[in-house]
């Protein structure tokens, strides 16, 4: 299946189709959460109340980060486009669904995805769980093989073929996963050429 025919586009969102603002070793260490540790996988394994806590903390220094959000190059035409040639669209985010909605709201894309396609922390489990995408397939009546998963980082990847779907890399100028990408574009302007929805 070439990028042109496929008709499913599930993107992630920070570093995607926004420009990178968060500083992960600086919530880290604001949430004592070492390092080395996944912040979502460090949050569950915590006593309910210290991780109520801290979700709650995540979660307004995450507002403020979306009510300022900058779309990524190419990343608003490139959306535009697909959903003007009649694209299912979704979004599989690490991040909360109300601050997806609010992040895709300042970068001018609040138009472009059905709430309910928009899947974030709380509606799948998340990537690199194969999770997301196979929810997205369900309720698009579709398989993951004939969808594409974009990400800028390997758990995009990572998902992407766990679930069997085909997987795109933007945003960064060399690819150090070749072995998880079916394309690679410098950035999603590229991508959209690539796929031949941008002139
Ligand atoms: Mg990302």
């Amino acid at each position: 299946m070439s990028l042109a025919e496929i008709r499913h586009w599930v993107f992630d969102m920070d570093g995607t189709l926004t420009l990178p603002v968060h500083d992960f070793p600086a919530i880290k260490r604001a949430l004592e959460i070492p390092q080395e540790d996944d912040i979502l996988l460090h949050l569950a394994a915590l006593p309910a109340d210290e991780a109520a806590a801290k979700h709650a903390w995540l979660l307004e220094h995450e507002r403020e980060l979306a009510l300022g959000a900058q779309a990524a190059p190419g990343a608003v035409e490139l959306v535009r486009a697909l959903h003007g040639s009649g694209r299912r669209l979704g979004i599989l985010t690490r991040n909360a669904h109300e601050l997806a909605l609010i992040t895709l709201g300042a970068i001018g894309l609040g138009d472009c995805f059905l709430s309910e396609d928009i899947l974030g922390r709380g509606e799948a489990r998340p990537k690199p769980s194969p999770d997301g995408l196979q929810r997205l397939a369900a309720r698009w009546q579709t398989v993951p093989a004939r969808m594409l998963m974009v990400g800028d980082y390997r758990f995009d990847l990572e998902c992407g073929r766990a679930a069997g779907t085909r997987t795109a890399l933007v945003n960064l100028p060399d690819n150090p996963w070749p072995e998880l990408t079916d394309w690679h574009a410098e950035d999603c302007a590229v991508l959209g050429r690539m796929a031949g929805v941008l002139a």
